[in-house]
């Protein structure tokens, strides 16, 4: 921990001392690279700190060290059953502690719903510039985050919108009108995520990134003097990219982009409303693969009208343009999930045999294992682990080294990065 950053952790603890309310992070092995943004965003309104399991898993109840008038929990839908852990075990130990979920306007983030408690903790003014730039030194894994920022392990999540203006009938999305950051506001967070944490690469991670065009011709002007590497892997409308964005993200330093196919197939496109055409997106990946490195595509298997032949046709298809899958295998039946989902909803156990589900599986995992190496996700890896050596901070080290081997062994065996 360099003396600058010793500093601002002194004057964190010190407000740690006198907090009357403390919010946490449940832990998952879902998208552990992206911390949980509106979490941050409640944290520097209500001006709180935060243990944040989910970045940093361990020591795994550090949180019971902590006593707080109130607890504030972000309760995401994957991480449910350690949120109701959370709450029992810190009840039992402070039974006078008022347990609370904190809710935001942002509470969508990869497509998973956050949920609520009884008692909320909410800062639901529309997402806009009128929103702080989120202070992840209010974190616990702040010395995690920046380590793995600095190196470029990890690249520095921002949101410059939320919601989507599209009704796609399985995406949470749907159902959020699209609120958007200016250019200028979301460059600004970029400047001083750079200035004060020393990234050196960003991740877009909005639902619906290229909803305006001009924004995003602005966003790319804007951020080109960073010099910063940056992705929009996040799912981009294929109809709405052209050359003109093609160009101008290219040039301000993006070299990655991901689009929303779901399925090569028309028919099974139109059941769930995607509003574009196979035709529309193999013209908007023609054109991304002249200008950026990679060019990724979001594939769910088991889609309303879909089967094994239309399936493995999508994942071949993938193959053949030189589009990296990823891909999701799962539609949950359960009746709440058929209402967010949309009624026609079902699981791809439905549609055909577990095993050849899995073949389709095994094989998309092959495709994209070969990509992390061509990342040097690896060496990333083993330089971000050594780097916390240096920073002297326990925690983030046992992370780093009990999570390092596991990531190794997942890009080995499954082909992905956990
Ligand atoms: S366009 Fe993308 S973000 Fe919008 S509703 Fe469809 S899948 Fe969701």
């Amino acid at each position: 921990m360099t003396g600058r950053e010793a500093m601002r952790w002194g004057l964190k603890l010190e407000m740690e001392k006198n907090a009357s309310m403390l919010f946490i992070d449940p832990s998952s092995e879902v998208y552990i690279n992206i911390p949980n943004i509106s979490l941050a965003y409640a944290a520097t309104h209500f001006k709180t700190r935060v243990i944040d399991q989910h970045i940093l898993p361990y020591p795994r109840d550090r949180f019971l060290r902590h006593s707080a008038d109130v607890l504030g929990i972000s309760v995401r839908s994957f991480a449910l059953e350690e949120a109701k852990r959370i709450a029992d075990i810190y009840t039992a130990k402070y039974p006078s502690s008022e347990i609370k979920s904190v809710s935001t306007s942002v509470d969508v983030q990869c497509c998973y719903p956050f949920l609520d408690f009884d008692k909320k903790i909410v800062f639901d003014k529309p997402f806009s510039d009128e929103y702080p730039f989120p202070d992840y030194e209010l974190f616990d894994s702040f010395n995690y985050l920046s380590t793995n920022w600095q190196t470029g392990l990890w690249n520095y999540s921002i949101m410059t919108s939320v919601g989507c203006p599209y009704q796609c009938t399985f995406c949470a999305c749907r159902s959020r009108k699209w609120h958007a950051r200016s250019a200028k506001n979301s460059a600004e967070e970029l400047k001083l995520a750079q200035r004060e944490y020393n990234i050196v690469s960003f991740e877009i991670i909005d639902d619906a990134f290229n909803v305006d065009k001009d924004r995003v011709l602005e966003f790319c002007g804007l951020v080109k003097p960073l010099k910063l590497r940056w992705l929009c892997s996040n799912g981009l409308r294929a109809d709405r990219f052209d050359e003109e964005s093609a160009c101008a993200m290219a040039s301000a330093g993006c070299d990655t982009v991901g689009f929303g196919i779901e399925s090569t197939d028309d028919e099974v496109l139109a059941l769930v409303k995607k509003g574009e055409t196979i035709g529309q997106m193999e013209q908007a990946v023609e054109i991304a693969k002249k200008y950026f490195k990679e060019v990724k595509g979001y594939f769910i298997l088991g889609l309303p009208g879909s089967n094994y032949e239309k399936d493995i046709a999508s994942i071949e298809w993938a193959r053949k343009q030189g589009v990296k899958p990823v891909v999701s295998y799962y539609v949950p039946v359960s009746q709440p999930d058929k209402i967010f989902y949309g009624e026609k909803a079902s699981a791809s156990t439905l549609a055909y045999p577990e095993e050849r589900q899995k073949e389709i599986y095994r094989y998309s995992k092959k495709i994209t294992r070969g990509w992390y190496y061509r990342q040097g996700v690896p060496a990333k890896i083993m330089k971000a682990t050594f780097l916390s050596i240096f920073k002297y901070n326990l925690n983030s080290l046992l992370t780093h080294f009990i999570i390092g081997p596991k990531r190794f062994l997942s890009i080995l065996f499954k082909g992905e990065v956990q």
